[in-house]
């Protein structure tokens, strides 16, 4: 029996995807489930020593003001996922784990997300930037030495915030680490203040979302003055994973493709928050920036996402791909995605946490570019094709095992 704790701080705690990782831990832990969904136990990384389900112990910040309990039976009730009867078995776990969620930030998030936030959150919100990391950097710390763990790894899977002014990108640490101290005004939004907060205790950081996180100049400098691993953005779990396997195929046929057209419908809390044209900005553009870079030239595309409130946690993304084959012929190709957006998105989630675990373990620092395959808009890879990515992920596992 192994003797490691490691613990897994979601950001957005109480959120469709975070609840599902709890499910999903829980569920394995206890053998009910199996692993169906998760990379990271496939044969190729059998011999890595990555963590158990036994040694992963979670926490996080939430600004809702809800608990695991009521977002998995809703989950259930909507969307008809989980079982009841496990539901049932892991209830009293779940509500462990809920008295280790604490209030969040609600810095940078802008209207719509602010808009969710319930009591315990919103009694901070007159809190300066540099009390907000303060306070988060103390929560994560707090959790770590409460449960005595080796490590902690920090995974962003809130709401997404709108996007970040240029002038934001280029900002250095030096000034933003002042901007925190004196107590002033600061343009980070929470995902950012998060990470500072974890790296100020060497915590990795895991960025799940479209959100900017650790992709900002400042960011990347502290990462690496803490000698801290970090990766974002932007988990790629279904229609952008067709993209990313399917756009390789045209390039390689010499197929010239003319249009790409994604329609996206969806009725989770995520769709609610994307409904925003603030917040949806930032998805549009993480969805959509990969054809260019696949192809060589940038066909006309158009990707849309709309919130159909009763398809719950339940995604369609029709794609319609118009190409031209040999002799100028135009030719189509579509397809209809149908998957459950937190079902997809939860076991990337568990194996980001081991093989960024694992990496840090072995001392690793900056970004994980080999972690490329499981993001949109992968942070240290110029490779966006998803099969060499994939390989990316092969060599490192091969380096780390020593064969
Ligand atoms: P969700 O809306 O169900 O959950 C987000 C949670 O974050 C909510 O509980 C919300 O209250 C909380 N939150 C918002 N701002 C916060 C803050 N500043 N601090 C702490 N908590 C905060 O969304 P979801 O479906 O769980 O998706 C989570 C994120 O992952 C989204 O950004 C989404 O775009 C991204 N993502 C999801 C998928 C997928 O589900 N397939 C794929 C890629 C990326």
């Amino acid at each position: 029996m192994s003797e490691r704790r490691i613990g897994v701080w979601l950001i957005g705690a109480w959120g469709g995807v975070a609840t599902t990782v709890v499910v999903g831990l829980t569920a394995l832990k206890h053998r009910l489930t199996d692993t169906v969904g998760l990379v990271s136990a496939m044969p190729q990384f059998a011999n890595l020593d990555l963590a158990d389900w036994d040694e992963l112990v979670i926490g996080g910040h939430e600004i809702r003001d809800t608990n695991f309990a009521t977002e998995a039976a809703q989950l259930h009730k909507q969307s008809h996922v989980f079982s009841e009867a496990w539901l049932s078995k892991l209830a009293d776990e779940l509500q462990a784990i809920d008295a280790r969620v604490k209030p969040g930030t609600l810095h940078g998030v802008g209207a719509k997300i602010e808009s969710l936030a319930g009591t315990p959150a919103r009694q901070f919100l007159s809190e300066t930037p540099g009390a907000a990391v303060d306070r988060l950097a103390r929560d994560m710390d707090r959790f770590r030495k409460d449960n005595s763990l080796d490590q902690v790894i920090v995974v962003n899977v809130s709401s997404t915030e709108p996007p970040v002014d240029d002038s934001v990108r280029s900002l250095n640490w030096t000034t933003v680490e002042q901007q925190l101290k004196t107590g002033g005004p600061c343009p980070l939004p929470a995902s950012s203040l998060y990470a500072i907060a974890a790296f100020r205790h060497q915590f990795p950081y895991v960025n799940f979302t479209p959100s900017v996180g650790t992709n900002l100049v400042a960011l990347e400098e502290y990462a690496q003055q803490q000698n801290v691993v970090h990766v974002g953005r932007d988990g790629k779990t279904g229609e952008t994973l067709m993209k990313a396997v399917l756009a390789p195929m045209f390039a390689n046929r010499n197929l010239r493709v003319m249009s790409w057209v994604g329609h996206n419908i969806f009725g989770n809390l995520d769709g609610k928050v994307l409904d925003d044209p603030e917040n949806k900005a930032n998805k549009v553009r993480s969805k959509d920036h990969l054809l260019t870079e696949i192809l060589g030239y940038k066909p006309q595309t158009l990707v849309s996402i709309e919130y159909i409130e009763s398809m719950g946690d339940w995604k369609t993304a029709w794609d319609h791909i118009h190409f031209q084959g040999f002799l100028g012929t135009p030719m189509v190709l579509q397809f209809i995605w149908q998957g459950c957006d937190s079902l997809l998105a939860a076991p990337l989630v568990i194996d980001l946490v081991r093989f960024t675990e694992r990496e840090a373990r072995r001392g690793g620092s900056g970004i994980m570019g080999h972690l490329s395959s499981f993001f949109k808009s992968p942070m240290g890879c110029e490779e966006p094709a998803f099969a060499l990515q994939f390989e990316q992920l092969l060599a490192w596992a091969k380096d780390v095992s020593g064969k």
